[in-house]
């Protein structure tokens, strides 16, 4: 039976440990919330400028729903796409540094439409062990080859692209590990896709709004330009709204937005969205005072948080990983937090490597010092008592 197959699996997820539950927040986003009547301390979201819960974002939200209603009521390109979609689309590729971008109605969606639209069979993607879950599900879509490369291993990847007789070649990277807080090696990335002709797309999820000059992203702080270069941006995280963009060479967008089926077979997103996120924008270009809060944020936990056994990894952004190890003490340590009202996720593998649980804590500019001192002091306790 059908059902009662799937009620075993799900029994046997349960007591693996590997049932996942949701907490329901019963406040905006932000540090200081209440989850399940009790008053938590977070760090735990992607809202790395604290703009998801910002007043004025709200307020433009109300008066983009004032002029432009509720819904898009089509797909792009049948009769979706308003033109706030193009000021929105013309400013992000200003931002960013590139001729043109395309907006997404999510991140996800982003990469799972813009992977197959650039390969398919006979192609091959380079893409890096630790790279998000959307970035290899669109390469497992577009049926091209797959391989994967060890993490940052610049000198693996140029072994197997020497090694690779595919028509097209397509590397793919995370900017920021999403798991680990570092930053993909994104000069040898495009010196390899230049000297092996390939296309370099760099997911720029946790880097938009927190990297580069006035936040405009990792390829700006690396200094790096090409029509080679596709770049993706979120609007979930640092934007503090909803929605990513491709951005990159106009004839590339071009294509894009008349191949990826994640755009074209899918209802535009709320022109209302699009006047958040104009607002958003004009926030994270002069939001420098953001993100020199997040900075000292991140500086402060590192001379506060002074660890034995358990280790706070080497990160210079807002995602500072403390690797634990084992599953069962990661687990018991985010329990431990919990219970004295702090709110950390432990992240075990598959999710991580074998032997690299962690606790994830991410910071935001919502944050205060009091905050991260009183999760620097909490975490030494408890590593004491483990
Ligand atoms: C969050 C995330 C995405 C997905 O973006 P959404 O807008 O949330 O769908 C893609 N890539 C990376 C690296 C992410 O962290």
């Amino acid at each position: 039976m059908l059902l009662d197959a799937l009620k075993a699996d799900l029994a046997e997820l349960d007591a693996r440990s590997l049932k996942r539950v949701r907490r329901g927040l019963d406040t905006p986003c932000g540090p200081h919330a209440r989850v399940n009547g009790r008053d938590m301390l977070a760090f735990c979201s992607n809202d790395y400028l604290g703009l998801a819960a910002e007043p004025e974002l709200a307020r433009a939200l109300q008066t983009g729903a004032k002029r432009w209603g509720s819904g898009s009521g089509a797909s792009h390109l049948v009769s979706g796409h308003y033109t706030i979609h193009d000021t929105l689309e013309a400013r992000l590729a200003v931002f960013v540094g590139c001729e043109r971008a395309l907006y997404f109605s999510t991140g996800y969606m982003a990469n799972t439409g813009t992977i197959p639209a650039l390969v398919g069979r006979g192609d091959a993607i380079f893409a890096d062990r630790l790279n998000h879950a959307s970035l290899v599900d669109g390469a497992l879509l577009s049926r091209a080859e797959l391989h994967r490369y060890p993490h940052a291993d610049v000198a693996a990847l140029e072994r197997a692209l020497a090694a690779s007789s595919a028509k097209r070649k397509l590397i793919v990277t995370d900017s920021v590990f999403s798991m680990d807080g570092d930053v993909a090696p994104l000069a040898a990335l495009l010196e390899l896709a230049e000297r092996f002709d390939a296309w370099l797309m760099v997911d720029d999820a946790h880097g938009f709004g927190v990297l580069g000059p006035e936040g405009r992203g990792a390829l700006r702080e690396a200094g790096l330009a090409s029509w080679r270069l596709i770049y993706v941006g979120t609007l979930g995280k640092a934007a503090g709204v909803s929605g990513a963009f491709v951005a990159g060479q106009a004839d590339v967008v071009e294509w894009l937005m008349q191949k990826a089926r994640t755009y074209i077979f899918t209802t535009g997103a709320s022109p209302a969205l699009a006047a958040a996120l104009l607002k958003s924008l004009e926030l994270i270009e002069n939001g420098e005072s953001r993100r020199a809060q997040l900075a000292g944020l991140i500086a402060q936990l590192h001379t506060e948080l002074k660890l034995e056994r358990w280790q706070l990894m080497p990160s210079r952004t807002p995602i500072q990983p403390v690797l634990i190890g084992d599953n069962a003490e990661a687990v018991a340590a985010a329990r431990a937090l919990w219970d004295t009202g702090l709110w950390v996720p432990a992240i075990r593998p598959p999710t991580v490597p074998q032997g690299s649980a962690r606790l994830r804590i991410s910071l935001t500019a919502a944050h205060s010092s009091d905050d991260v001192h009183r999760l620097a002091q909490t975490l030494m306790q408890l590593e004491h008592g483990a």
